[in-house]
């Protein structure tokens, strides 16, 4: 199974949105990492066909999708960031919703194998109302299933979650790894380095970074200093001056992290990079 998109450009009036992506999808986990207006959206929409590239192609074991239509649809689930709910339904009332609209067949098993992937299948008959925001996610995730897609696309799915919940989405997200593209965008950091295989990085609609996630981390080349200070303004003129990730204050000091190819204090000392300051270092 691969899902291929060939120099794909997309512009919204004069400014391009995404500017010749090119990316392979295989059975794996990608993170899509990128700040705001990066193109994380835009490159989703295309891959789910709800738009379609000014340039460029993306096909589906070599087919273009937009000309598979509907057969590409089917092989595809979509979690959207902020799923419409019907409060009054059930949990097992919404999936026979959507499986009517998809047009399953033998819903009632499959409803039933979609709603125990997700831990929800003991709770099928209670109100969606009820519901925690990590239950309402699993329902939004349940019912991208329902179709058993090849392909799972997840716009910020791990936003409003609580730890624990946070914890067992990306349990339930590694254990599709083997047999799915699943392809997610986000802006927090920790899920990607938690679950991704490989991490795509966005920028000003381009690519800055498609690398499998261990090999980036290993092979940074940012440099990154943990400094101790105690004074309030070296602190400042640290933070004011370089790019800073972490800072931690304890007993009246500060272990602050810097991104700095030099040495940005007299007791700094070099750390190894994690994914956060490896992408704030491609970030400008
Ligand atoms: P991200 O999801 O990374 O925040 P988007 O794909 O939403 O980025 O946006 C990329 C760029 O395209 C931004 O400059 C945004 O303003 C613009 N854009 C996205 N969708 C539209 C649209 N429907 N109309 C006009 N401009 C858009």
């Amino acid at each position: 199974m691969k899902l291929e998109l060939n120099n794909v450009v997309k512009s919204y009036g004069k400014k391009p949105a995404v500017n010749g992506l090119s990316i392979v999808f295989e059975p794996g986990i990608y993170g899509i990492l990128g700040p705001n207006g990066a193109g994380k959206s835009t490159t989703m929409r295309m891959v789910c066909t709800v738009e379609k590239p000014d340039k460029g192609s993306i096909t589906y074991n070599g087919s273009d999708i937009y000309a598979m239509g509907g057969e590409y649809r089917d092989k595809i689930g979509y979690v959207p960031q902020k799923a419409g709910y019907y409060p009054d339904y059930t949990a097992g009332m919404f999936l026979k919703y959507i499986a009517g609209l998809k047009g399953i067949e033998n819903e009632e098993k499959v409803i039933k194998g979609c709603l125990e992937v997700v831990n929800l299948w003991d709770v099928r008959d209670k109100k969606l109302r009820g519901f925690s925001g990590g239950m309402k996610q699993r329902v939004n995730i349940a019912q991208a299933l329902i179709n058993n897609p090849g392909i799972l696309i997840l716009d910020e799915p791990t936003v409003g979650l609580d730890p624990d919940e946070r914890m067992s989405f990306k349990n339930l997200i590694s254990s599709f790894a083997e047999e799915k593209i699943i392809i997610f965008a986000t802006h927090i950091v920790s899920d990607v380095e938690d679950i991704a295989g490989r991490v795509l990085i966005l920028d000003k609609g381009t690519i800055k970074v498609n690398e499998e996630t261990v090999n980036l981390i290993n092979n940074a080349e940012v440099k990154v200093w943990e400094c101790n200070l105690k004074d309030i303004k070296e602190i400042n003129f640290i933070k004011d001056n370089y790019k800073t990730s972490k800072i931690h204050y304890h007993n009246g000091t500060a272990d602050i992290r810097v991104i700095s190819d030099v040495k940005p204090c007299e007791n700094a000392v070099l750390v190894q990079a994690g994914l956060e300051e490896i992408y704030k270092g491609f970030i400008n």
